[in-house]
């Protein structure tokens, strides 16, 4: 077992132990008679969300919680309908991945009426004091794993270039989004701005990058626009800087679609996030170039940890407590390593720790 599967383990393993030592329930929220706690997240369709979901569920009910989990297919009304649910069935605590951060202030004000804390999962819920911990991946360190793959891969600190890459970003109504872009750019911009790395489309800017809800349909055409607009006279593109799977392998449609992958026409580099199941085959079968991993299992158990710490009434176990303001306040936060994965490691990282089967990959 990998080090990431022997993290979640020994944390599972640690919080069953205080859980039995426990004398204090706080209400029904002890592990015998388990509170009810909801978790809301943002949609099926990727298959990151589904696997939060899943590892939540289990880790909670293995300590003897009851679980309302909910998945809102990207609808952000559907969200807050769903959440003040979990509010009326009486959920203890919520855990929330937010679609749109800035859009639960008035939900979560009524969570606080009663009492009920929250956990922001993954994703930042902005503009609201009523959020008690942060539990997520290093993000910014997302964006310096993409950027810093695409700068090795191109040899740019030894080669004279000049090298095309494109910009993709994140949904811009996801505070996760600006961090992998700022992360990113924090490796690539020097390159950008010596001419080393040149972005024929001009398109550099975070807001013309950016891609809502994360949609692979909408990257999809907004590659379509730029390779008939700036890659009509024979320049290629070297490399493409892509912050989510899903938007990967819409990219790389549209690359398919003009002749990249075909003849003497290379794909280019191209990241992504999640080392979803369809990326690693994408990967395999020479297309998608890397992912970032991030452990789902590791991220359930640091969120189980704070929602015992909260019913025992102890402070949770952070380790950033000053990068993450939402506007309203620095909320305290325990963030996740993330881990690049290409070729040479998906095997390593994904099946030996045994987050995949090699039948999944198949
Ligand atoms: C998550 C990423 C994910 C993206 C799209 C972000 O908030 O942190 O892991 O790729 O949303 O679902």
């Amino acid at each position: 077992m990998k080090k990431s599967g022997l993290f979640a383990l020994l944390i599972s393993f640690m919080l069953v132990l205080a859980a039995c030592g426990s004398g204090e329930t706080g209400g029904s929220g002890g592990s015998e008679d388990g509170g009810l706690i909801g978790v809301a997240m943002p949609t099926k369709s990727s298959q990151r969300w589904v696997d939060d979901g899943n590892n939540m569920v289990k880790q909670l009910e293995e300590l003897g919680y009851k679980t309302d989990l909910q998945y809102a297919e990207d609808d952000v009304d559907k969200q807050i309908e769903q959440i003040e649910n979990m509010i009326v069935k009486g959920a203890e605590i919520l855990v929330v991945a937010s679609i749109d951060g800035t859009a639960l202030t008035n939900v979560l004000e009524k969570a606080a009426d009663q009492d009920i804390q929250v956990i922001s999962y993954d994703r930042l819920i902005m503009g609201t004091p009523n959020v008690s911990y942060y539990a997520t991946f290093d993000n910014f360190q997302v964006g310096v794993l993409q950027a810093t793959y695409i700068e090795e891969a191109l040899k740019l600190k030894e080669e004279a270039g000049p090298f095309n890459i494109e910009l993709f970003a994140g949904s811009p109504d996801d505070n996760n989004a600006n961090f992998f872009w700022d992360g990113a750019m924090s490796v690539l911009q020097p390159y950008i701005d010596s001419g080393k790395l040149v972005v024929q489309s001009e398109q550099t800017k975070f807001e013309q990058g950016a891609t809502m809800r994360w949609d692979g349909n909408v990257a999809k055409s907004r590659m379509e626009n730029i390779l008939s607009k700036a890659y009509s006279d024979g320049e290629t593109v070297d490399a493409v800087l892509s912050p989510y799977d899903g938007i990967s392998r819409g990219v790389i449609q549209a690359l398919k679609g003009v002749g990249y992958g075909s003849g003497d026409l290379p794909l280019p580099v191209i990241t992504g996030q999640d080392a979803e199941t369809a990326s690693i085959k994408s990967m395999i079968a020479g297309e998608q170039t890397q992912t970032v991993f991030k452990d789902t299992r590791d991220l359930a158990a640091v969120v189980v940890n704070m929602i015992k710490a909260i019913q025992n009434g102890e402070d949770a176990e952070v380790n950033d407590e000053e990068t993450y303001d939402n506007g309203e306040k620095v909320v305290p936060s325990y963030l996740v390593e993330p881990v690049s994965v290409d070729i040479n490691n998906y095997e390593e990282v994904l099946i030996d720790s045994e987050y995949y089967s090699e039948d999944d990959l198949k």
